[in-house]
């Protein structure tokens, strides 16, 4: 199959996805993941209909969004503060933040351009040697960049376990119900909350993520790769 073909049965699955949980198909924004794939295929995917794509490396986003300047370039990688600076600006969206040093800086960054920087928070699901922040140390990170005004806490993000689908369907109702635990916090405080997106969901499992209200569905495999099957 071609990637056209590849990215056009992906998104009838998630419309199909969508409608089956009474969401709209807009709803449900697909990541094109090009972290293993050069230009020659972003060029591909872009014209056949994808433009948000997720890169992990710093210096590869930054190669990817300046060939690409029009598109939408997602960082979904392990932020170092050294390499910041060729993200902030260039990523739309920041998908994996968890340390308050990292939202200091990219705030820097963020004022120095003149801009305000999207961000979502990463939630690590209790799994060991993943990034992340727990549910209890959540509301600290999210007051921290309440205080920050150049970096807007857009939402959470989350890897689901790989070994089981029962295991990531756990990680997705848990992921949606801490969002709704943050919202009540906050909210209790007078504080309204702008948690609307919810990235989960990968080449694996994005069709389970939908029904739980992910918003983001970040794909690689399924999209660049001749030779991976699709969800389902
Ligand atoms: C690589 C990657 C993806 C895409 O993974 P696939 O299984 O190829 O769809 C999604 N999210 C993150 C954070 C990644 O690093």
């Amino acid at each position: 199959m071609a990637l056209k073909d590849r990215y056009d049965a992906i998104r009838t699955q998630v419309a199909d996805a969508c409608a089956a949980s009474g969401r709209d198909a807009s709803a449900v924004r697909i990541i094109g993941v090009s972290k293993t794939v050069d230009v020659d295929a972003v060029a591909e995917a872009v014209a056949a209909g994808i433009h948000d794509f997720g890169e992990n490396r710093p210096d590869e986003l930054a190669r990817k969004h300046d060939a690409f300047p029009s598109e939408r370039w997602h960082f979904i990688g392990n932020i170092q503060s050294r390499h910041l600076k060729d993200v902030v600006g260039r990523a739309c969206l920041i998908h994996s933040l968890y340390r308050p040093s990292h939202a200091d800086k990219i705030d820097r960054l963020a004022d120095a351009a003149g801009i305000v920087q999207d961000v979502l928070i990463e939630v690590n699901d209790g799994e060991e040697n993943k990034q992340g922040l727990s549910a209890s140390e959540l509301p600290a990170m999210i007051e921290h960049c309440f205080g920050l005004a150049h970096v807007r806490v857009r939402g959470l993000m989350m890897m689901a376990p790989k070994d089981s689908p029962e295991e990531a369907d756990a990680s997705f109702a848990r992921l949606a119900c801490i969002r709704e635990e943050m919202r009540q916090r906050f909210g209790a405080q007078g504080l309204t909350l702008d948690l609307d997106e919810l990235s989960m969901g990968m080449s694996d499992d994005y069709l389970q993520a939908i029904p739980y209200g992910s918003t983001m569905v970040r794909i690689g495999r399924a999209i660049f790769s001749d030779t991976y099957g699709l969800c389902g």
